[in-house]
């Protein structure tokens, strides 16, 4: 199992389909984990993809149509169950709290998991975590509508050739990593000598929108990006109309993003052959491209930089 990875739980858009359940994403980040939009469905499709409710710490809704947070009641009453014993945030547009409030007071039940209310107010930094630096951008659907963004901060590569070559072993590099700087014998090293910077690397996902600024900025650079694309090119009036994408405009921005790789998703049952999204998409991205089905894993490829790949 990838330390880095989304587990999708479900791919459909509106309405679930026999091969598609409603939406549905966990993405695993060296023990964290971050559940987006959980539509109808998604406890049971947790159990599925065997994810426990305790791997989840942060809620994130992109937005309040069902399709998106359905299934909140059942994941937050589970997460009370199974006596999840952490924090967990949840996050969602500010103007839609009364539909959060009947969500997570859907039903009685005793109420015992920590479920902290951080309701997202506008775009900008939303929240530090251990993984990163939660960003969040504005969409245009017809209700408010945001799309997130993990950042890992920059970082610095130990280079062991180099580290040996300065003498610097054992419990020093730590010393070094933490203070910068290190005495050995008459010399002093200093980590940038031995260590080079390290990119961090980026999540987006990207909901329920026609083409806007947010779009391409979340998709900026991200390492893996998931994104909707709810329609073919050949229905772009009715996905501009009901204000959401097509495969090639979500393809286009990743390609213009330079994303590394490409989880197309939300589909629309009127297409029955998910290969269509795939032929549609490759014409304009030459990135790794998933077209989303239940239960799949993705993992966040490798670090572009990392040495042998
Ligand atoms: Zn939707």
């Amino acid at each position: 199992m990838a330390a880095r990875e989304l587990v999708v739980l479900g791919t459909a858009s509106q309405a679930p389909t026999r091969t598609r359940n409603h939406n549905g994403y966990l993405l695993r980040w060296d023990g964290r984990g971050f559940l987006f939009d959980p539509g109808e469905g998604t406890q049971r499709q947790m159990l599925l993809a065997g994810v426990p409710s305790s791997a989840v710490h942060r809620v994130l809704l992109s937005h309040f149509h069902g399709d998106h947070c359905l299934g909140l009641p059942g994941v937050v009453q589970r997460m009370s169950l199974d006596g999840v014993a952490h924090p967990v945030a949840a996050h969602y547009p500010a103007s839609g709290q009364v539909f959060f409030d009947r969500l997570r007071h859907a039903t009685p039940f005793a109420d015992l998991a920590e479920i902290r209310e951080e309701p997202v107010t506008g775009p900008g930094r939303l929240a530090e975590d251990p993984a990163g630096v939660l960003e969040v951008r504005r969409l245009e659907h017809p209700i408010e509508t945001y799309g997130y963004r993990l950042v890992e901060p920059d970082g610095r590569r130990m280079l062991p050739d180099r580290l040996a070559a300065a003498g610097v072993t054992g419990p020093d590099v730590g010393r070094l990593q933490r203070e910068g700087a290190l005495r050995v014998g008459e010399t002093t090293v200093r980590l940038d000598d031995v260590s080079e910077h390290r990119r961090g690397q980026r999540f987006a996902f990207v909901m329920d929108t026609r083409m806007c600024d947010g779009v391409a900025a979340l998709a900026d650079g991200a390492d893996l990006l998931v994104i909707e694309s709810t329609f073919l090119a050949e229905d772009a009036v009715l996905a501009h109309r009901y204000g959401h994408l097509t495969a090639r405009q979500a393809a286009r921005v990743a390609a213009q993003a330079g994303v590394r790789r490409l989880v197309l998703t939300h589909f629309s049952q009127r297409y029955p052959d998910p290969r269509a999204f795939e032929e549609e998409a490759r014409a304009e991205f030459d990135g790794d491209l998933v077209v989303a089905a239940d239960l799949q894993r993705v993992p966040v490829p490798p670090r572009a930089d990392a040495p042998g790949g």
